[in-house]
């Protein structure tokens, strides 16, 4: 094709392309005449006809059309939905490319957002930690619940950039009990004439089911988040959310690992899944897991002996790859270096996951984080652990600790207005600056930094460096497999001046 010809890609416009390499969303990228092509659903090292979805000056997005030679990276994926789900991004290229993918996403970005070198990110960087088993290791999952063209309830996945519903009941990355619970609550929706919820006309009941299960615990929670309109006394004078509830728990009950049933009420007009008034209508108000500590320099990773167990309630933020979790946390506990004398804060900290570990090898640990009922587990389950050096702030951390800081300036000594370490393990926005701020005022020996986003982390890190830090290790643990997305934890050490 002539060069003046690729300005003139339009949409609809079919396009034969060499996939050439992966963008940060897992699609194909390859090269025509010096125009540049995402194509999705393309693996790199495939040559393919790709459809135009949106053209534009210098690049354009498209769609796998025909296969007209596979990536020897190419795999076939377990899922049958996977193209139309917006769930996986990578489920067709093999498992070891997706790890040198991650590892290679981390590294660009540190490059090219945090302004880091390649000479100093070799010096730091360690492999990428992969998991054993990338299917079946999700904990959680959250089942959108509609309505088909022929009226049925339906559940399943999004797909990719839309709200329109893709039928299934059982993803391959969530574990097998997800299917039963769901086929129980679509059937007694479907008998009883319950509607689902309806994002255009803010009507219906059913919005999402929320699944979570505790691997180590075998204990299951299900969490029916309903648009507030039905709800009335039953016969027994207890609250129903949804009717003919008891019939509903009563199947519920008899599955494997039932332990609660929850409603949750979200009545906005919002993307955010869960309402905030919960309602336990069965069982227990949380499940258990336990979380193991491994010893990360020993081949495999073997489990070591300290362990904790943990309360999680239906609003409370839990890891989703538990296996890949404990790596993770062993990661940032070796990083933090404990000796049992240090003060150290836990920002962003959940139910008090990686704060307990820390505590179990510390002086003292202080806790922030802004969800009242995850504050609320995290201060039983230090309780449960026996542990009693562990304290928990609620409230933004970027409130919380600039007038800790502040507040106590006449104690200057103060431990934890200058500790020994500090964590944080924010959500994918990353740290707000005011929160980095009085980080590097209260000059820690070292910052942990867990991310979930390696954009925001690289970012955030150059703020740092320049406030007085350098990156001591850095290494990513693959939380996600087949999506793009990836978990780091980094190790910052302050310079002395
Ligand atoms: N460290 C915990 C939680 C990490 S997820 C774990 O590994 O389980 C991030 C947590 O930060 C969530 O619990 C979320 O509710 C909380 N959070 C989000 N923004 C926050 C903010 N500005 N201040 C404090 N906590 C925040």
């Amino acid at each position: 094709m002539g060069k003046h010809m690729c300005q003139h890609f339009k949409k609809n416009d079919i396009v034969t392309v060499a996939i050439e390499d992966i963008g940060t969303e897992g699609e194909g990228i390859g090269r025509v005449d010096g125009f540049t092509l995402f194509v999705k659903d393309a693996v790199m090292g495939d040559v393919v006809e790709a459809r135009i979805t949106k053209a534009k000056k210098q690049y354009a997005y498209a769609r796998l059309e025909r296969l007209l030679s596979a990536s020897p990276f190419r795999t076939s994926p377990r899922c049958p939905h996977y193209r139309q789900c917006g769930g996986c991004q990578l489920q067709a290229l093999d498992y070891a490319r997706q790890l040198e993918f991650k590892q290679q996403k981390v590294i660009n970005h540190l490059i090219r957002i945090g302004g880091f070198d390649r000479s100093e990110i070799d010096g730091v960087i360690e492999p990428i930690i992969g998991m054993e088993e990338p299917y079946r290791y999700r904990n959680k999952a959250q089942y959108p619940v509609g309505t088909d063209r022929e009226g049925h309830v339906v559940t399943g996945f999004y797909a990719g950039r839309t709200h329109t519903i893709v039928p299934n009941t059982d993803c391959c990355l969530g574990v097998e009990e997800n299917r039963e619970i769901l086929e129980v609550i679509i059937a007694h929706m479907e008998k009883y004439l319950i509607t689902s919820y309806d994002e255009t006309t803010g009507r219906g009941l059913v919005r999402h089911i929320l699944i979570r299960k505790g691997f180590s615990t075998g204990e299951i929670m299900v969490c029916v988040v309903i648009n507030g309109g039905w709800s009335r006394k039953g016969f027994s004078g207890r609250e129903e959310y949804i009717p003919h509830q008891s019939e509903l728990l009563s199947e519920l009950a008899v599955l494997s690992g039932m332990t609660s049933v929850s409603v949750s009420i979200n009545t906005e007009k919002t993307n955010v899944i869960m309402g905030k008034e919960i309602h336990t209508i069965w069982g227990s108000p949380v499940i258990h897991d336990m979380i193991h500590v491994r010893d990360m320099r020993r081949e495999g990773f073997p489990r070591t002996g300290q362990k904790l167990t943990f309360a999680i309630s239906p609003l409370s933020f839990y890891q989703v790859n538990p296996i890949q979790t404990e790596k993770l946390y062993s990661l940032a506990l070796e990083y933090a270096g404990l000796t049992g004398q240090e003060a150290l804060w836990d920002l962003y900290c959940g139910i008090g996951t990686i704060s307990l570990f820390l505590a179990s090898k510390a002086r003292q640990v202080c806790g922030v984080e802004m969800i009242p009922q995850a504050v609320e587990d995290a201060r039983a389950n230090a309780r449960e652990n026996g542990i009693s050096n562990a304290l928990f702030y609620m409230g933004k951390a970027e409130e919380v600790l600039p007038s800790f800081y502040e507040d106590n300036q006449k104690y200057e000594q103060s431990d934890l207005r200058h500790p020994d370490v500090i964590v944080v393990d924010p959500p994918r926005k990353g740290c707000d600056s005011a929160c980095l701020r009085t980080m590097i005022e209260m000059r820690p020996n070292r910052i942990i930094y867990v991310s979930c986003d390696s954009a925001t982390l690289a970012r955030d890190l150059r703020i740092l460096c320049d406030g007085g830090y350098k990156m001591e290790k850095i290494r990513a643990v693959d939380q996600f497999g087949h999506t793009v997305h990836v978990e780091v934890a980094c190790c910052l050490q302050r310079v002395i001046s």
